[in-house]
């Protein structure tokens, strides 16, 4: 955060977000433990993050609620090598990948890398479900309310309003203990 002051700030850095969910175990532990894990990454500078959200869960499973919240970092790094550093901190976390859309300790998903459009294998950006999930854009607006998606050029706050209730979401309070170790 700003009191943390890095070496990189003269390198070519992306702002790139990142959307957070947990529903086993202690969720906002687990939230704020990742956040310090990826800002304490040389390459990553965590700038922004939002309350924690509490959420239904969606889908085809009945699972317990969601924790949800959103990051804004700033990374010198590539979107893939950034998926890979968040795939690490999943399984750092206790994420097992059994069941596509299941319960997990953490799942840590790329939602934009500046305005980058990206469709490989094992990687789309901006994330193919974003504009679909209040739990991922009432965080994430939060802590960047003008955002514009890359592709559509739509802004996300107007996509969000006309979004059909859905899923319930609720702010949760501050991610007090991830800000102040960062
Ligand atoms: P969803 O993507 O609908 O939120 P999920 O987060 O539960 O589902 P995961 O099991 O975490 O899905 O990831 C499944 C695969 O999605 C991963 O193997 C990863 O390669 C791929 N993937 C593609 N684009 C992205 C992205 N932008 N962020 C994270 N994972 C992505
Ligand atoms: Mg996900
Ligand atoms: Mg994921």
């Amino acid at each position: 955060m700003a009191s943390r002051s890095r070496s990189n700030a003269t390198l070519a850095t992306e702002r790139c977000f990142v959307g957070l969910g947990s529903n086993m175990g202690d969720r906002r532990g687990t939230l704020e433990s990742a956040l310090g894990a990826l800002h304490h990454q040389p390459a990553i500078e965590i700038t922004a993050v939002s309350s924690a959200w509490e959420t239904s869960p969606v889908g085809p499973l009945a699972q317990a609620d969601f924790l949800n919240a959103a990051a804004e970092l700033r990374t010198t790094l590539e979107p893939r090598r950034l998926l890979e550093v968040l795939q690490s901190t999943e399984d750092a976390h206790g994420r097992r990948r059994r069941q596509r859309w299941g319960p997990r300790t953490l799942d840590l998903d790329l939602l934009l890398a500046g305005d980058r459009r990206l469709e490989e294998p094992g990687l789309t950006v901006p994330h193919p479900r974003l504009t679909q999930r209040r739990f991922v854009l009432e965080p994430l607006l939060e802590i960047a309310p003008d955002l514009v998606h890359p592709v559509s050029g739509e802004r996300l706050a107007a996509v969000l309003a006309d979004l059909a209730a859905g899923e319930r979401v609720r702010r949760s309070g501050p991610l007090e203990a991830g800000a102040s170790q960062l």
